[in-house]
């Protein structure tokens, strides 16, 4: 391909404040249209803004984490437009001096070595190591939410519930080069932002939302292409998939020699399309003025060392730390750390079961299908990290198949119950009486004669069939490795 994809990412967070931003409204998500509405987020004339602490903190932190610096002096801006949803008639907000600038985000791409244009699938797997990619986070600032529209057949409904709600807005440098790291972008900012509290970041609640800039120049080309930006996305795979349709179209347009104009874009979800909203040439002038009834103040210092100290560990140093003490692979550790509770699911889990790795596979393999298929989050899954620990070691010691622990697993998170007691009062221990399993190989072989002898003229295929049978015969209660053993030791004699 003789082009090159250029994305910038604007992020707009929903910060987790009891109250709204500038007023002492709740915030509570769902409550009854037009609830939590006061003369200041209704814009009545006259009433006065207060700065809400918290928001002012939680911004500062999301800044400190994506290594922005912060600005010296906080200082706030109106920005004027007319809309039925912003009854002010301007928005509070950061214009030339944003809370903070000049951060990063580092992600993890599939870094190439010396490869051609459209290398094969054989040397994406040969060439290709884990790498990291520094975005360069362009400004973060504090704004204030609008309200939100509905609109009906003949007539639009307000609800201001939603007006005065601080957000962050989070912009990226035109750093992204493709729809898949723009994904990956947003799938850490997510991550991080999770980690340190500071929003549920629920894109299909509104309280993540993303604007994507893209735009495509010649390889080697210096100056960057004219930019669309698409708005309208509901999820990050959306993002994706809107950026994937955008930059197609951009270099086909291209390509018949036409011209890209700078405008705005809807992403259609339904038809996988990005289709224009409006063009640069009804472009705002919001006559950015500073807010004169909120002064201008310092950050002091040790107000800022307090709320660095309330960033936790984040989820990069804390993969690291899980490859060196728990020998996890690099995938395995990238998923336990992903999460800030599943990783401390897994941490306590760890602390009481010498074998990370099993911990490490059971979480990620029945536990997260078990709460995706029922969409459950780890912190409300009833399944006590001892009683986890403690089937393992059931397993470990023969008690219990692996077989039967899948099972028992379901049913110990349905209940609440400890697994132990769960095998004591269903009868689920593993069968050690060997005249048992003897028994039980014989009928399955009197009842598969065919089978039986399918295996005996070399059908090894065959025999995988009877274990199942004996299996079935147990309740998956057999050893699977000693039916097996009995299983060849009987049709070897039989022969
Ligand atoms: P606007 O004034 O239209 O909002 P900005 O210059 O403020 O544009 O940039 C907004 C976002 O667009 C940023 O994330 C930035 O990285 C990105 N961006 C700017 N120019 C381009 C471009 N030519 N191609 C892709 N993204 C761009
Ligand atoms: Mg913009
Ligand atoms: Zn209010």
């Amino acid at each position: 391909m003789n082009y090159e994809i250029v994305i910038g990412l604007e992020v707009h967070l929903q910060l987790n404040t009891k109250s709204k931003a500038f007023c002492g409204c709740s915030t509570d998500f769902g409550s009854a249209p037009n609830s939590q509405v006061c003369p200041v987020c209704l814009g009545f004339p006259g009433s006065l803004p207060v700065l809400n602490r918290q928001a002012l903190e939680l911004g500062a932190k999301v800044a400190i984490t994506l290594n922005c610096q912060i600005a010296k002096k906080i200082r706030f801006d109106r920005k004027n437009y007319f809309y039925p949803d912003l009854p002010k008639g301007y928005q509070i907000s950061q214009f030339n001096q944003p809370l903070a600038q000049k951060g990063f985000l580092a992600i993890e791409i599939l870094q190439s070595f010396g490869l051609q244009d459209e290398p094969s699938a054989i040397n994406i797997e040969k060439n290709n190591s884990m790498a990291q990619k520094k975005i360069r986070i362009r400004r973060v600032h504090l704004e204030e939410d609008t309200g939100k529209l509905f609109h009906q057949k003949d007539s639009s409904l307000i609800d201001f519930n939603r007006s005065g709600i601080p957000l962050l807005e989070i912009v990226s440098e035109p750093d992204l080069s493709s729809p898949q790291e723009a994904y990956l972008y947003l799938t850490a900012l997510k991550s991080i932002l999770e980690y340190i509290d500071v929003s549920d970041c629920n894109m299909e609640e509104g309280s993540l939302r993303c604007d994507a800039n893209i735009s495509v120049r010649k390889k080697g080309d210096r100056e960057l292409g004219t930019k669309s930006e698409i708005k309208n996305m509901n999820s990050f795979k959306g993002v994706k998939l809107a950026l994937e349709y955008e930059a197609n179209r951009q270099i086909s347009l291209l390509e018949e020699g036409g011209r890209i104009i700078q405008e705005t874009r809807l992403y259609n979800a339904e038809k996988g399309i990005t289709e224009p909203m409006r063009s640069k040439e009804d472009a705002h002038d919001y006559r950015y003025f500073p807010e004169p009834d909120l002064a201008p103040f310092n950050f002091e210092e040790d107000h800022l060392e307090l709320i660095e100290k309330d960033i936790p560990e984040l989820p990069e140093p804390k993969k690291n730390r899980f490859l060196k003490d728990y020998q996890l692979s690099n995938y395995d550790a990238g998923i336990m750390a992903s999460d800030k509770d599943i990783a401390d699911y897994f941490e306590r889990c760890a602390a009481l079961y010498d074998n990370p790795k099993t911990v490490a596979n059971w979480l990620m393999g029945d536990i997260l299908a078990y709460m995706k298929d029922n969409n459950i989050l780890i912190k409300d899954l009833n399944l006590k990290p001892e009683h986890l620990s403690g089937m393992l070691k059931m397993i470990d010691s023969g008690v219990i198949t692996g077989k039967i622990a899948k099972t028992l697993l379901i049913e110990a998170i349905q209940t609440g119950k400890e697994p132990g007691k769960l095998v004591k009062e269903k009868g689920l221990e593993q069968i050690s009486d060997i005249s048992l399993l003897e028994a039980a190989a014989s009928q399955v072989i009197a009842e598969n004669p065919k089978t039986a002898e399918d295996f005996k003229n070399g059908k090894d295929s065959a025999l995988m069939f009877l274990i199942g049978k004996v299996m079935q015969k147990t309740k998956g209660r057999a050893n699977p490795s000693k039916v097996n053993e009995i299983l060849r030791e009987k049709l070897k004699g039989a022969q």
